[in-house]
């Protein structure tokens, strides 16, 4: 099951790529390939072409459409009659190996999977699925970039893509209860609610699984943690590998099972949310029988019932909002992150008018992870910047805890003053005191 990060790339690496990008084609994506009319206008929606571009560089190879390139010409290669005129008479594809070097670099550095293209194409085209199929194609072949790679594998032999295995889980627990006084149910059966982590929360940003215990004591519901489940990301995604994504999930379903829920909660975590929502009911069709809500869409909807209660606007300062690409514009938890930071903040101002256009931190789909991609992901940041700066706000509030990583570092090695905060933590701090 483990993933491969070659360096030596030969013919039998070409062969397995063309191979993978040939089955892949059904008649979406072959739809997808045929309607690019090429009008550019995704450039402009894609943020690593913005940044570039705000830079005063023009790079049309950022270009979405021009990222799935190799893989319309495989297509019109097998599945058009010119295409396979060409073929016959020796004009077919040809791919040197060195041009999968620059389809890594399309694909795992310069694409987060956010979405913002095909919300802005004319013609409907999903560039991130031609993009994930690219990446596919590519772990396919034993290339997927060496950080996401050993990150990948990580998570399948240790449980969690920063080798948080089952006893460093039960300590981290064990601290965050202690240092923030707070309960953490594990194990706990029956429950109603599962609640999992993401393992950056966990050791990077402990007090946002100590607000989200303490959020979810407070309203009451019988909740527990998992030591089977205890890991909400699925780098499988990343890498575009089928196994490890299948194997991540089967472990948050045998947790869920065990535990008899009905809801599993995701975290501060755009991907987790995605994994868990959309894409394991379609690996499990016929077990995956949970209701997957994201913290914050919890939140909300407590608060609407009256199960939670705030005390007042804790922050005093000017706030804007980051929205996470895959919760967001993918999952549509849209309307609920600005409800609840309505409450949260005296003076919040949006970005965006429209909250699908929001840009993504950067760092999403592994970009993060790699540091041959910190080049493109800091001009991406330049881009979200744009939006930041016409708030004048420095405090961003956000709901991912990836995406929070992501604008952290690429604030700070910008030399930039913003603040990310949890939204979590913000609910936890505002929880009106108990009588
Ligand atoms: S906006 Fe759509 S149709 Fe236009 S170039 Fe991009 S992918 Fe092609
Ligand atoms: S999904 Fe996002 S990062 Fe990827 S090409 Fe489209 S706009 Fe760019």
């Amino acid at each position: 099951m483990a993933v491969l990060s070659k360096e030596e790339i030969g013919q039998e690496e070409v062969e397995k790529f063309y191979q993978f990008c040939k089955k892949s084609i059904d008649m979406e994506v072959a739809s997808y390939l045929e309607a690019c009319v090429r009008c550019g206008i995704c450039a402009e929606a894609c943020l690593f072409y913005m940044g570039e571009n705000v830079s005063g560089r023009i790079d049309p190879t950022l270009t979405p459409a021009y990222k799935a390139d190799l893989l319309r010409e495989i297509y019109k290669e097998n599945y058009t009659l010119l295409g396979r005129l060409k073929k016959l008479f020796g004009f077919g594809v040809k791919i040197k190996p060195e041009e999968l070097k620059e389809q890594a670099r399309l694909a795992f550095y310069t694409c987060t999977n956010c979405d913002r293209c095909t919300k802005a194409c004319p013609m409907g085209i999903d560039t991130p699925r031609l993009v994930s199929i690219v990446r596919g194609a590519l772990t396919h072949a034993g290339l997927t970039p060496k950080d996401l790679a050993d990150a990948t594998n990580l998570s399948v032999e240790k449980g969690s893509p920063l080798g948080v295995d089952t006893q460093t889980f039960l300590q981290r627990l064990e601290f965050i209860s202690d240092e923030y006084e707070v309960n953490i149910p594990i194990d706990r059966k029956p429950s109603e609610y599962l609640y999992i982590p993401s393992s950056i929360e966990l050791m990077k940003f402990p007090s946002s699984v100590a607000s989200a215990a303490k959020v979810l004591n407070r309203a009451g519901v019988s909740w527990s943690m998992s030591t089977v489940a205890h890991e909400a990301t699925n780098f499988g995604l990343f890498a575009q590998s089928r196994e490890v994504t299948r194997e991540m999930l089967r472990r948050v379903l045998q947790g869920a099972k065990d535990l008899g829920v009905k809801y599993i909660i995701a975290p501060e975590c755009g991907h987790a949310y995605q994994s868990m929502r959309f894409i394991a009911p379609n690996v499990f069709p016929e077990e995956w029988d949970f209701e997957v809500l994201n913290i914050v869409e919890l939140i909300d909807r407590m608060l609407t019932e009256g199960r939670l209660r705030l005390k007042g606007k804790v922050l005093k300062e000017t706030a804007t909002l980051h929205d996470s690409c895959q919760i967001g514009r993918r999952g549509g938890v849209l309307r609920e992150p600005r409800r609840i930071l309505k409450e949260l903040a005296e003076d919040f101002r949006d970005s965006v008018l429209i909250p699908e256009h929001n840009i993504c931190c950067g760092g999403g789909g592994g970009v993060l992870v790699i540091g041959d991609a910190d080049y493109y992901r800091q001009k991406a940041f330049i881009s979200k910047m744009t939006l930041f700066d016409k708030t004048k706000a420095r405090t961003v509030v956000c709901y991912c805890a990836n995406c929070m990583l992501a604008l952290t570092k690429s604030s700070q090695e910008l030399k930039r003053d913003y603040r990310f905060v949890s939204m979590v933590e913000l609910v936890a701090e505002a929880l009106e005191e108990e009588t």
